[in-house]
């Protein structure tokens, strides 16, 4: 079905996905149905990374995961706009990559994890992020975060609050599982829990 309006309201959720996990697809979820999207985008980060714990997963394994997740949901998609471009992964280069991609009525919308959030100031060209995409920071269990308490200054304190299903699953709690052998159905989709299985990822 077309929507009838006009605008269209794109949701972009970016991440290291490694590997994507049930409290991924629950923000996403919330996110739409909280601020009524059309869309919401899976944006993969890059391999080429200049920080500290590089991702364990290429970035074509965590791609496709994120495809194999997202695949039967018609709101979402995964996007490789982070991976084609070259060099590390900044948000803003992300935004500006993912405006092209739509019409100039397209509205965007930042969906963040609450610790992602209260880091945002900390980002590249942070300033400029609220002139590409309004902010949506998604609760995260153990993550406390107070809009009001942020400085005028910070990048999420314009943010809209959306609380969410508050999950407790990290990625790097499914890779821990996994490299304990420990089952992790509980936490990820299906069909990505075979391809770790398939591709013998995250072993020990
Ligand atoms: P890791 O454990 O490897 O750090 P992660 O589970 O935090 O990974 P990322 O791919 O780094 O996953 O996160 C992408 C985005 O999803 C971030 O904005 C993060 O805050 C958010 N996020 C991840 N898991 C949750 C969760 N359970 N609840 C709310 N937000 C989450």
């Amino acid at each position: 079905m077309t929507s009838s309006r006009i605008t269209k309201r794109v949701g972009v959720f970016g991440g290291t996905f490694d590997p994507i996990h049930n409290g991924h697809i629950a923000v996403a979820r919330s996110a739409l149905e909280a601020l009524d999207l059309d869309q919401v985008l899976f944006v993969v980060t890059s391999d080429q990374w200049l920080r500290e714990n590089p991702p364990v997963a290429s970035a074509a394994d965590r791609f496709h995961m994120v495809e194999l997740a997202v695949d039967n949901v018609l709101e979402f998609t995964a996007s490789d706009v982070d991976i084609i471009r070259e060099g590390s992964t900044y948000t803003v280069d992300t935004l500006r990559d993912i405006r092209a991609q739509f019409d100039d009525s397209a509205e965007l919308f930042l969906i963040v994890g609450a610790d992602s959030a209260s880091s945002m100031n900390r980002w590249k060209d942070a300033e400029q992020i609220g002139g590409l995409a309004k902010s949506v920071a998604v609760g995260r269990p153990g993550q406390a975060f107070a809009i009001e308490t942020l400085d005028d200054s910070h990048p999420a304190s314009g943010a809209e609050y959306v609380e969410g299903p508050m999950l407790d699953v990290s990625a790097t709690r499914v890779r821990e599982f996994l490299s304990a052998g420990e089952a992790i159905d509980e936490l990820v989709d299906e069909p990505v829990v075979e391809y770790i299985q398939k591709q013998g990822l995250y072993r020990k």
